[in-house]
């Protein structure tokens, strides 16, 4: 094996791919060549650095120096000043600005603010691409370990950890294991739902991308665990990158003796196939996913029964998050009770969360249950940008809540979260500013939703439109008093009655953005002005039928 003065890690997750990561690591090689480096010098692709609004990024080790925004133009003076003659290129350091530190189980210095990098301890330091790099990082160590124990008791240690589902229900994980596992039928299914449809929300992304191999183990572990032989991927079509390095993922997994007939010379046979959505948002609920797989148009079933006990052509299928998933291999390595002590009680382990919106640092963080969201708005993610004011926060996307300065300090955790009527949903924050209308939001998201309705329920398929109409005409100052009360009670209708989640859901911005921003409401009805002047008040008489 070759041994490397110099490691540099290049990030090439598809948004650095986008700022021209590609590029510039061709620059790299090519000035590193140039140079006669190659023999010292080794370059990496790996996932994300932690944020995404900061250019193409690379960390040079061992100095553990992180340069960003580079341009190709920045090469040659990196590979002459940094990489010949050992002085760090000061201009092109990355540094934050509040750092505090990091922990973890590796400490990478780069990341930014109080975060606790266990899902994503590999995702920015290993090539996603490299097996070999995955097995060096205790890769496929708890995949050996529960062949060496009875099914049984891994469901038990899922059990014990109290691990919940991360897709945005909370249902805990074992519990779902345990009802697949008992049920006798030779023919199980265990489906990774990787649909992330949600806007604003990418998460699952930055580990399919950073580090495809440990949802690959948490695939197999669950599939050793309950009894199944095959599973899916299910994961949207516009994911390229994720898709390829899983594909990738599998094959290597395959020739490794990791997946496929006989796993490490066991009993146990199991393969993974990936199935790629068309971009229906409901296609993420879990049924209309299991219609989808069977190839016939993506709509929710009637629930019981559920599918642990009858899911994929009606046999028992385990149906869990990409981020559930990827938090199996640490349980199974590290112990239940090494996930207990992170967290809060009855929320246990990490989050990861998609940060957008107005503030400085965006991207993908993964911090303990229980951090207040102040502190990862105003902390993690910089706090709003260019100093202006919080205006709310929308938290877990646009089927999620609304959470305002005075909730800001509310820790990130299920019990605290529900006391103010939220939850962590997908795990998106999009943080607004004072410049944004509420009522404008509102439209936006309720445009959404008419467009994403798959039609089955009169309830959502008329009331989604509906929701629409009324927001648009208060939007362009046709509104009235009495509309607002039909929107009222239009959304309380919808979550009592609507077929599925995504109905149910639909509204719950729109309630709480009255409920929280009335004023802003009345001022677009009485006064005819949008406070923040976004809405266009160019509303004419007539143009929808009376509505109600
Ligand atoms: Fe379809 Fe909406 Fe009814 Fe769900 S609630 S089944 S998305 S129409």
């Amino acid at each position: 094996m070759k041994i490397y003065r110099t490691h540099i890690l290049i990030a090439e997750d598809s948004k650095s791919i986008l700022e021209g990561a590609n590029e510039v690591k061709k620059a790299l090689v090519n000035e590193i060549y140039k140079k006669g480096l190659q023999d010292e010098i080794s370059v990496i692709p790996t996932g994300s650095l932690g944020f995404e609004n900061i250019g193409v990024a690379m960390a040079v080790y061992p100095e553990g120096i992180v340069y960003a925004p580079v341009k190709v133009e920045d090469i040659p003076e990196i590979v002459e000043e940094h990489l010949l003659k050992g002085r760090i290129v000061k201009r092109l350091v990355k540094s934050w600005e509040k750092e505090e530190v990091t922990v973890g189980i590796t400490r990478p210095e780069y990341i930014k603010g109080s975060q606790y990098r266990a899902v994503l301890r590999n995702v920015g330091m290993i090539n996603p691409e490299s097996i070999e790099e995955y097995i060096a990082n205790e890769g496929y160590v708890a995949l050996e370990k529960v062949l060496s124990v009875k099914p049984e008791d891994v469901v038990n240690q899922i059990k014990m950890s109290e691990l919940k589902g991360r897709g945005g229900a909370g249902f805990p994980t074992g519990l779902k294991w345990e009802f697949t596992a008992k049920v006798k039928n030779p023919e199980k299914y265990i489906i990774c739902n990787a649909d992330e449809g949600e806007p604003g929300t990418f998460k699952d992304r930055e580990i399919m991308e950073g580090d495809p191999h440990t949802l690959l183990e948490g695939m197999v572990i669950a599939g050793y665990a309950v009894g199944s032989r095959k599973a899916y991927i299910y994961i949207r079509g516009e994911y390229t990158l994720s898709i390829d390095r899983l594909e990738k993922a599998i094959n290597d997994a395959k020739n490794y003796g990791l997946l496929g007939e006989n796993i490490l010379g066991t009993n146990f046979s199991f393969d993974v196939e990936i199935k790629k959505g068309a971009g229906a948002y409901i296609c993420g609920e879990e049924t209309a996913l299991l219609d989808s797989i069977e190839g016939k148009r993506g709509e929710p079933r009637k629930k019981p029964p559920y599918p642990p006990t009858s899911g994929l052509w009606n046999k028992p299928t385990v149906i869990n998050n990409v981020e559930t998933l990827a938090n199996i291999p640490l349980i199974i390595i590290k112990g239940a009770e090494w996930f207990k002590s992170i967290g809060v009680p009855g929320t246990y382990g990490t989050k990861l969360f998609s940060l957008m919106g107005d503030i400085n640092w965006k991207g993908v963080i993964e911090v303990p249950f229980g951090t207040p969201l102040s502190k990862i708005v105003m902390d993690i993610a910089g706090g709003v940008a260019g100093n202006r004011k919080l205006k709310a926060v929308v938290l877990g996307g646009v089927s999620g809540s609304l959470i305002v300065p005075d909730e800001i300090d509310t820790p990130i955790d299920f019990n605290s979260l529900v006391r103010i009527e939220a939850g962590p949903g997908s795990g998106s924050i999009v943080v607004l500013d004072d410049t944004r209308c509420i009522v404008d939001i509102a439209k936006n998201i309720t445009y959404f939703f008419k467009h994403e309705s798959c039609g089955k329920c009169t309830t959502c398929r008329v009331g989604t439109e509906a929701m629409y109409k009324i927001v648009d005409k208060i939007c362009r100052g046709g509104g009235t008093e009495k509309d607002l009360d039909i929107l009222e009670k239009l959304s309380k209708d919808m979550q009592l009655t609507s077929f599925c989640g995504l109905g149910q859901a639909a509204p719950n911005i729109i309630i709480q953005s009255i409920k929280k921003f009335r004023d802003e409401w009345l001022a677009h009805i009485r006064e005819k002005k949008c406070p923040t002047n976004i809405c266009k008040m160019d509303w004419e008489e007539e143009q929808y039928e009376e509505i109600g």
